[in-house]
């Protein structure tokens, strides 16, 4: 019975080439023909020009005799697991490194997240107008986490009963199948550079969240990503900005807020209140949020100007002079630093980085200065694009009550990736597989990351990387690690952007790695944990806030995780080789740190409401 229904023969491959469906009865194969490329067993394509061995364990298999062996050590598998697998995995098509669509870019399912929005949550009593400027919203153009912040905080006020719009620029690489409802509502003109540019707006809706695209007829946002086009980027987003006041203007629009996020959207604090103001916009407030302190906008006062200002007005110490540059000539702007001065009220993503960046950092004098409006916000994650329980991109859900379905997503991404795997029911896995999902830049602890590569593979474990480097050196040094791991069994490194990929990584993932050297929050860590993975992290910014250590005794109802604070190799050695050790020498611990971080409520809607309380202490109610 076992038997039948795990083999079956695909009508496109040659005689003597099985496509194994089930797991369990895959691990015992492995066991039967020990000097085979296993690996290999598991694919529906048969791999004859790969492995000669292959050939001779699938004929093997045919054989009456092999097949009698197989279904007696077939019946010692766990009954439960075995039937619980055949009906729930069934259909589900394996793997394997050589498929010619990698599994992160088959089809799946179309998956509407705002169809899964939480419905317990308290409406708010007291509603407003809420408009997010920004570069990135996910999942349509994200880089890293200002993408999935404004998609997840948006959609939490949306759900508490406010009113919320998010503009973007339109750029071209945005997938317009991910958008409902798109249509183009008005051409309008936009100042830019002397002259008026002619400017498209659309609406449509992403994720269930009210989106006003904006694209000028110009060359800015064209391009196949979101940043690094071919346009002046700074320039982009000064027009852009404008354009953004200029169509609340246009359409008579007047929100009570207007959050800005990071230097792009910079100057736009400075146009309302030195500009908008004057004209129409008597009503909104500013609220920026500062995700990363690392990107100041700089700017010369000419490329300022070009957006209607008068740049020489902003050189100076009280507004928006880079303080770096004090005494260069020529000295320059800085747009982070103008918006800091000009919003009602700035938040940074976590209480630690709001005390870091008051204590370092040229911009430290500028918040001390407007200390009182400064506050410090933890990140949320947004509780239905990640679940694991109704994740449309994993090949088996779960949730902290029943984890079974984790280990299907391990042993998929292993056999897809080309990992070696060893499933069987009756013994606990040894071999912890470790994640780490980043942008491959300084701030990410770099040297930390290639040597977590060999130390893990040294520990005997499994990790994979998926991350994008932007700067060339940095792809060719993680391009030569990859070449170097891509023939063993224990390393692949990905260097690329998937969010699909991302999503079935961290549900394979028994740990989550996040070793950088600064993190203003970092959401890797939160949705690692969401779906039970372990982090290990440095103590820093958002992480410490987050992660708290497994061997730290001091807080034991917060232990979740392992943490090291050096900026050395060795600090990260010392959490692997803690977090290696429970794993493999405390089972059952580790299954309750599985369970437990999984139930960690790290969403936006438990911290929604602190943005609500900075908006409502600066919005002006009679207008
Ligand atoms: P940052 O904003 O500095 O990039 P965060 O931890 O705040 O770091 O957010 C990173 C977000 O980007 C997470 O959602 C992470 O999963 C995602 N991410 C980073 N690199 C990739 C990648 N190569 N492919 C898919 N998602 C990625």
């Amino acid at each position: 019975m076992i038997l039948q229904s795990c083999f079956s023969q695909p009508t496109s491959t040659p005689r003597n080439c099985f496509s194994i469906n089930n797991p369990f009865l895959a691990s015992h194969l492995k066991r039967s023909f020990k000097n085979c490329c296993f690996c290999s067993f598991e694919k529906r394509i048969l791999i004859l020009k790969h492995d000669l061995h292959n050939e001779y364990c699938l004929k093997s298999i045919s054989s009456n005799f092999k097949i009698r062996a197989l279904e007696s050590d077939a019946g010692q598998l766990d009954e439960a697991t075995a039937e619980r697998t055949k009906s729930d995995y069934g259909d589900l098509v394996w793997p394997s490194p050589i498929d010619e669509i990698p599994f992160w870019n088959r089809e799946l399912p179309s998956w509407d997240i705002s169809s899964e929005g939480p419905v317990d949550i308290q409406k708010d009593s007291d509603l407003m107008h809420i408009v997010h400027v920004t570069a990135e919203m996910a999942p349509i153009a994200k880089v890293g986490g200002l993408g999935d912040v404004v998609t997840g905080l948006a959609r939490a006020c949306l759900t508490r009963g406010h009113k919320v719009d998010v503009f973007l620029p339109f750029y071209e690489c945005i997938n317009k199948q991910h958008i409902k409802e798109l249509a183009l509502t008005s051409t309008y003109n936009s100042f830019y550079d002397g002259s008026w540019v002619a400017t498209n707006v659309y609406r449509g809706v992403v994720s269930g969240i009210p989106v006003v695209f904006i694209e000028p007829s110009n060359q800015f946002f064209k391009g196949q990503s979101v940043y690094g086009g071919s346009y002046n980027e700074l320039e982009a987003y000064l027009f852009f900005s404008r354009a953004c006041l200029e169509w609340l203007q246009v359409s008579g629009t007047q929100p009570d807020i207007i959050h800005v996020h990071e230097w792009q959207t910079g100057s736009l604090p400075l146009l309302y209140w030195d500009m908008y103001h004057y004209l129409s916009l008597k009503k909104p407030r500013i609220v920026l949020t500062i995700h990363n302190m690392e990107h100041y906008g700089e700017c010369r006062q000419e490329q300022l100007s070009k957006c209607g200002l008068d740049g020489s007005m902003y050189a100076n110490e009280e507004k928006a002079v880079d303080d770096r540059t004090i005494g260069h000539n020529p000295e320059r702007l800085s747009l982070l630093k103008g918006s800091i001065v000009y919003s009602n009220a700035i938040v940074t993503v976590s209480p630690t980085y709001l005390k870091e960046t008051l204590c370092s950092g040229w911009l430290a004098g500028t918040l001390i200065r407007h200390r009182d409006k400064y506050f410090g916000i933890l990140n949320g994650i947004d509780a239905a694009m990640w679940n694991p329980a109704t994740d449309a991109y994993l090949p088996a859900k779960f949730d902290a009550n029943n984890v079974e379905g984790k280990k299907i997503c391990k042993l998929y991404v292993q056999r897809g990736l080309g990992l070696a795997s060893e499933v069987h029911s009756r013994n606990p896995d040894t071999v912890p597989l470790v994640v780490c999902i980043s942008r491959l830049v300084a701030q990410k602890g770099l040297h930390l990351i290639t040597n977590a590569i060999r130390y893990v593979e040294e520990l005997g474990g499994q990790m994979v990387i998926l991350g994008k480097a932007p700067d060339g050196r940095v792809e060719s040094e993680f391009r030569g690690l990859a070449e170097l791991h891509s023939k063993g069994s224990s390393i692949r490194i990905l260097l690329m952007y998937s969010e699909e990929l991302s999503h079935m990584l961290y549900a394979a993932a028994d740990i989550v790695l996040v070793p950088s050297i600064y993190e203003p929050c970092g959401l890797a860590q939160m949705i690692g944990m969401r779906y039970g993975a372990v982090p290990i992290v440095r103590k820093t910014g958002g992480l410490a806030d987050t992660v708290f250590d497994m061997d730290d005794q001091s807080q034991p109802e917060l232990m979740n995780g392992f943490v090291f604070k050096g900026i050395d190799e060795g600090s990260l050695n010392g959490a692997l080789d803690r977090a290696f050790s429970y794993y493999r020498q405390k089972p059952d611990e580790w299954r309750g740190i599985v369970k437990k971080v999984m139930q960690i409520d790290n969403s936006w809607n438990n911290t929604a409401g602190k943005y609500i309380e900075v908006y409502n202490s600066v919005r002006v109610r009679n207008h």
